[in-house]
């Protein structure tokens, strides 16, 4: 069995799953493919997209491509664009009603495989904490990761999550709008 179906398969956080307050089963939305020269390594994916099965199909992604400079034919090209997350299926909301971490189980499990799999990758785009800890071995804020962005790019740009609840984070840094995005998107065409 391929790599890709292994993971649809997965069910191994059916009981933590079953514990949160959506208490809903694993559905790992998987998109990638050998060959994609761009990697969009993601923090886990929400409601919608738990319903969906297709990843970023919510207001973040809409964010997300937008920041990208993509069309939504590109953003989910597989062929040029992999979208891996650290958990590949929704984790629930906690009692705040916010999204619960990515388990750990899903990286420990199935990263290693994946990184394998895809092979060299050209632009690593982590996005939000988790997977920046992940991509760059961060351990300070997302703040200091993001700002010091010219340190990796252009083989890697660190991004926050696109999420709604970021839009105060993106008034207090204009910097990221100004200075690091028209440099990825430039670096993004070029590799499309
Ligand atoms: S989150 Fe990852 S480890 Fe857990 S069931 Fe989904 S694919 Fe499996």
């Amino acid at each position: 069995m391929c790599l890709v179906q292994e993971i649809k398969n997965c069910r191994l956080c059916a009981e933590r799953f079953k514990a949160t307050a959506t208490a809903h089963s694993p559905r790992p939305v998987v998109w990638f493919r050998p060959g994609a020269r761009i990697l969009i390594a993601g923090q886990a994916p929400g409601a919608r997209v738990h319903q969906s099965g297709r990843p970023f199909t919510d207001p973040s992604g809409e964010r997300l491509r937008d920041w990208l400079g993509l069309d939504e034919a590109t953003f989910y090209d597989q062929d040029r664009i992999a979208i891996v997350p650290m958990g590949f299926c929704f984790p629930g909301y906690d009692a705040k009603g916010s999204d619960i971490a990515p388990p750990a189980l899903c990286r420990n499990t199935w990263h290693e495989r994946v990184m394998a799999e895809l092979g060299e990758v050209e632009l690593i785009l982590p996005v939000g904490l988790h997977a920046l800890r992940y991509h760059l071995g961060h351990k300070g804020s997302l703040t200091e990761a993001v700002a010091n962005w010219r340190a990796h790019a252009p083989r890697l740009y660190p991004l926050p999550h696109p999420s709604w609840r970021n839009t105060a984070w993106l008034r207090k840094n204009p910097w990221f709008e100004a200075d690091l995005l028209p440099d990825l998107r430039a670096r993004i065409q070029e590799l499309l």
